[in-house]
């Protein structure tokens, strides 16, 4: 008999980062989400360049990524973790600036709420430097009230594409 073969999902993630090289950092986190176990890199968004939200230091270097992937969600939590690491990521208060922040933002259809992983990730749709790259690659996933919560914040398109 045949093993179960879990069947790819599609995975929306997060990709930030505002110390050191925050747009290298960035370029190879796309290539390192591409070579998961299991996982394929679908799409990328443009870089962005936002102002600090709710936390500190210089501007951020965002972006989105859509993935397939037959990790389950809580082993690509893990394979997340472990490339922020990878990237130097220490997390010495809530909020302080990051080499490399990767957030799991929408799994296929999954509600998760547990203790370490919360998907759809509970604040995506406050965050303009989440809903900007994403609707570079699904713009109907953005709603006009999405839009004006967040029309406050400061984000423009990183004026070079590319690493
Ligand atoms: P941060 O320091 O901002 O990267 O937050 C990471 C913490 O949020 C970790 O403790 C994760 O377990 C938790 N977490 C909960 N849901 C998610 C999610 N959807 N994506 C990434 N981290 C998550």
């Amino acid at each position: 008999m045949q093993s179960a073969v879990r069947e790819p999902v599609t995975a929306w993630v997060a990709l930030g980062a505002n110390l050191g090289d925050a747009r290298q950092a960035v370029w190879q986190a796309f290539e390192a989400l591409g070579r998961l176990p299991g996982t394929q890199l679908m799409a990328r968004s443009r870089l962005y360049r936002s102002a600090p939200h709710l936390a500190q230091g210089p501007d951020f270097v965002n972006a989105v990524a859509r993935l397939e992937t037959r990790l389950s969600a809580p082993d690509l939590l893990d394979a997340l973790q472990a490339l922020e690491t990878r990237a130097g990521r220490e997390r010495p208060y809530v909020n302080a600036p990051r080499t490399l922040d990767l957030d799991l933002i929408l799994f296929g259809q999954s509600r998760i709420d547990s203790p370490r992983l919360q998907v759809p990730h509970p604040r995506w749709r406050e965050r303009a430097f989440v809903l900007l790259p994403l609707a570079d690659l699904w713009p109907d996933c953005v709603s006009a009230d999405d839009w004006a919560g967040v029309a406050n914040q400061q984000i423009e398109v990183w004026p070079e594409d590319g690493p």
